[in-house]
């Protein structure tokens, strides 16, 4: 029995073993699997600070918690998981199409990195969404909310770039965004940008955001997911070339 997304994606990345000597018989710290186990300063730098996080105590970790933990944060992608499956979404794309749909079931788990800076596979949890320092049960409240981002966000984006002047760079122009998307309300003008018989609809999706506004990680998660293809291509140009 599998007990986590870290392990299943280990076994389909065909159980790959770590760079570590043999592995002994103990328990894993992280997810208190009983098995062969490598010690953690083999896998883990001297500067992780979230041994705390682990409730099972010990600095050892199975061999599928140690892949996930030796897999480089940079390096790995949003994905998908399930028992037999890892569907990789390089930036995030795809992703939301099928959150939107509604709660995520207990045989799915979505892992998105947001700064690529943090090990986040190793927190994957069956019908949660795990993003930077956050793992939050994906319900049909989400999937609601993650709707109504997706549909103010491209009449923010038209408002603040019509809004711009030549001076403007795109990095204001995305700060401005954000810094609208984040207001309890839209403001006037936005709203007038708008068809009058949309106002109802617009100013609910508007306000039924407002429990994300409040919880950092889930809206860097959630921007990430509505983040327009074209520019996600562009962004992965950046890194890459
Ligand atoms: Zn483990």
């Amino acid at each position: 029995m599998l007990s986590d997304p870290a392990a299943a994606a280990w076994v389909v990345a065909g159980r790959p073993a770590v760079n570590a000597p043999t592995p002994v018989a103990g328990r894993c710290g992280r997810c208190g699997e009983d098995g062969p186990t490598v010690t953690v300063t083999h896998i883990i730098s001297e500067k992780f600070t979230n041994f705390d996080a682990w409730p099972f105590g010990s600095r050892r970790l199975c061999v599928p918690c140690a892949w996930a933990y030796s897999r480089s944060p940079a390096s790995v992608p949003a994905m998908m998981i399930t028992a037999t499956t890892v569907t990789e979404h390089i930036k995030g794309v795809g992703l939301a199409a099928v959150l939107a749909t509604g709660a995520l079931p207990h045989t799915h788990a979505v892992v998105l990195p947001t700064s690529h800076r943090r090990h986040i596979l190793a927190t994957a949890q069956w019908g949660h969404l795990a993003t930077d320092g956050l793992v939050t049960v994906w319900d049909a409240a989400a999937a609601s909310r993650l709707t109504n981002l997706a549909m103010v966000r491209p009449a923010v984006t038209a408002w603040a770039r019509a809004r711009a002047t030549k001076s403007t760079n795109g990095r204001q122009i995305a700060l401005e965004i954000d810094r609208v998307l984040l207001r309890e309300m839209p403001p006037y003008p936005l709203l007038a940008t708008q068809p009058k018989q949309d106002w109802p609809g617009f100013l609910a999706a508007w306000t039924a955001l407002q429990p994300w506004r409040t919880v950092a990680p889930l809206w860097a998660a959630a921007k990430v997911l509505t983040t327009p293809v074209s520019a996600a291509a562009a962004y992965n140009g950046r890194q890459t070339g």
